[in-house]
């Protein structure tokens, strides 16, 4: 059965920093992620409070609205099978020294807050994601 899925990837200001973009897009479509559509932009703090409005009574919820807003990132509609769950796995986990090898993370992630990447956490977020930055 085939179960095409869409996601949010968001390739964050210390990997374009860096100029990791076309590296860290390669390994999408290494995988065989499409890239429906892409867009580089700099949010402004508030958009990035509304964005990770989930997170808002965690401790690093002011750093990390400060960090995501602090520079130029790459926000794309990626497409595969089961593409929520497959590009979560792709990314590797939060923290990059827990990420497993061949994980995005874990080539390019700097610390648990300089991780490289953001990816939506399930269908229903990323359907919310996806209106968030792409909706016309
Ligand atoms: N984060 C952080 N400190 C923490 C936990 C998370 O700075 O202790 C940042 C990190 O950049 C992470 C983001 O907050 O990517 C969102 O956290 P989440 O738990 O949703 O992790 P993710 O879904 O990105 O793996
Ligand atoms: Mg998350």
């Amino acid at each position: 059965m085939s179960n095409l899925e869409r996601t949010l990837s968001i390739i964050k200001p210390d990997a374009v920093e860096r100029n990791l973009d076309d590296q860290i897009k390669k390994m999408f479509e290494n995988q065989g992620f499409k890239i429906i559509k892409e867009k580089k932009i700099q949010i402004e703090k508030s958009e990035a409070e509304s964005f990770y409005k989930v997170h808002e009574t965690k401790p690093f919820f002011n750093d990390l609205c400060t960090y995501l807003s602090s520079g130029p990132i790459v926000v794309m509609i990626l497409q595969k099978e089961n593409a929520v769950l497959a590009n979560r796995k792709l990314m590797g986990a939060t923290n990059p020294k827990n990420a497993e090898q061949g994980t995005i993370r874990r080539k390019y992630g700097i610390s648990i807050d300089k991780n490289s990447v953001h990816g939506s956490d399930s269908i229903e977020n990323a359907k919310t994601e996806i209106d968030f930055f792409f909706k016309e």
